[in-house]
């Protein structure tokens, strides 16, 4: 049975190069060149659309962490981003007309991927992997909608930070929900009024991202950057996400003038979302006027704020851990579309997708990844139902059991683990 894969990206390339690996036969549909998209500008397949940074190759990052499983798990993406490689100090960057070249070659020659140049409009028949990415086509964004209901199906990401929860400094924040509806839920960073001033101050001069014209969405009043907000008035935020009303702060003397809120992003407190908080500045001026927050001066981000074109689906409530549909197992998501965010990120889900397809289509059992490692835990994240569902890059917040003072130990046991679902997904018959 040939099993199809719409989208040749870095998803797309990854999920066919896999399945062909296992001896069966692949039909990889890719719309460009006759149909573009408004950031990709070549023909190649996996084209590179922004940096061409792969992130970094040290792992005791997670970025580093989840290359060196990719790469254990014969990944095209990463054979040929390690062959293409350019110097980039400690991060995998590459030369990005020859690494797309080079993807295109390798799997326009492999006897078992046809590589059709045609825009899929509909959900396909059979055993199919949609990895179409954010920038998807217009009628297959429209059939996936019917398909998926149209709740489910997002068009632009309005993403608030993520912080590390070691990096907070506690002794300036307190725990508590307005009106104490109950005790936990949030972790208040409290501002005066002389920090508040500043904190306007520097958030409404501070640099922003250029809109792209593809990207240039009208905001939904719901979720406004916060330095769009701000521009309405100086009190705005102070009605809105900053606002301190039902907050006594018992440690720190009364009510504060603003408070920021951050809410858990996991059970164990590692990672916390500025709530309301999306934002079009640039990254490194989201670090400079989010750490004026007292309790926020020396934060580490783990994913910075943006608003930009994305389409995905509510992969949590749509997807099951082999990520198909849970009402149909023949289609299944891969790549950016699933909400995950970035280039290794999509490879991984690739991954995943052609491996689960190939079990699909052959009769054999799928075994997900390990929880503790990067792409076990990426895959953790995007089919566990969760209220709030937005995209995520990787980081060792997500892995299962992961101890934040720990990790190389952390990157070891992954790297053990990967090798066993290894051995065990290569003993299946
Ligand atoms: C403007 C922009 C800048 C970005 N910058 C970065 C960055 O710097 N670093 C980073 O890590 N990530 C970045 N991203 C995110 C990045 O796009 C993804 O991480 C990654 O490319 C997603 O891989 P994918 O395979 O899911 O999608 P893509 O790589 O986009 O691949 C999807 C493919 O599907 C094709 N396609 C779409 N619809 C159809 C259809 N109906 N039929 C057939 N083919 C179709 C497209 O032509 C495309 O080739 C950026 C995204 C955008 C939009």
């Amino acid at each position: 049975m040939e099993i199809k894969v719409i989208g040749g990206g870095l998803a797309g390339a990854e999920a066919a190069h896999q399945i062909a690996l296992r001896g069966e036969n692949v039909i990889l549909y890719e719309m460009r060149p006759s149909v573009l998209t408004p950031a990709h500008k070549t023909s190649y397949l996996s084209e590179l659309v922004c940096s061409n940074s792969l992130k970094s190759t040290d792992l005791t990052n997670a970025h580093g962490l989840l290359k060196e499983e990719l790469r254990r798990l014969g990944s095209i993406i990463i054979r040929i981003a390690d062959e293409t490689a350019i110097p980039g100090g400690k991060a995998l960057v590459v030369d990005r007309e020859m690494f797309s070249r080079r993807v295109t070659e390798d799997i326009g020659s492999n006897p078992r991927i046809t590589v059709v140049r045609e825009e899929m409009r509909e959900i396909p028949q059979g055993v199919a992997v949609i990895a179409t990415g954010p920038l998807t086509s217009n009628d297959l964004a429209e059939s996936i909608k019917k398909r998926t209901g149209v709740h489910n199906l997002y068009f632009y990401d309005a993403v608030s930070p993520i912080i590390d929860g070691d990096s907070i400094d506690m002794d300036k924040a307190f725990f508590g929900s307005r009106y104490l509806k109950s005790a936990d839920d949030y972790l208040n960073c409290p501002l005066s009024q002389e920090e508040y001033d500043i904190f306007y101050e520097e958030l409404t001069h501070a640099g922003r991202v250029d809109l792209k014209d593809f990207e240039d969405i009208p905001y939904f009043e719901g979720c406004l950057p916060i330095e769009v907000m701000a521009e309405r008035g100086k009190k705005t935020l102070l009605f809105g996400p900053m606002k301190p009303v039902g907050l006594n702060d018992q440690r720190h003397r009364g009510n504060p003038y603003a408070v920021i809120q951050l809410r858990r992003e996991n059970e164990e407190g590692s990672m916390y979302n500025m709530v309301g908080f999306q934002t079009k500045l640039k990254y490194h001026e989201q670090e400079r006027v989010f750490r004026l927050v007292p309790a926020l001066r020396n934060a580490v981000f783990l994913r910075y704020g943006s608003v930009h074109r994305n389409t995905y689906i509510n992969a949590p409530k749509l997807l099951n851990d082999k990520l198909q549909l849970k009402d149909d197992e023949r289609i299944l998501f891969a790549g950016q579309i699933t909400g995950v965010e970035g280039y290794v990120e999509s490879t991984a889900s690739g991954l995943v997708a052609g491996l689960s397809a190939y079990a699909m289509a052959t009769g054999r059992v799928f075994i997900p990844p390990p929880e503790d490692t990067c792409i076990g835990s990426l895959l953790r994240y995007v089919t566990t139902e969760k209220d709030n569902f937005q995209p995520m890059n990787v980081n060792f917040g997500l892995l299962k059991d992961y101890n934040k003072r720990q990790k190389e130990k952390a990157a070891a046991r992954a790297l053990e683990s990967i090798e066993k679902w290894i051995e065990t997904i290569n003993g299946i018959k």
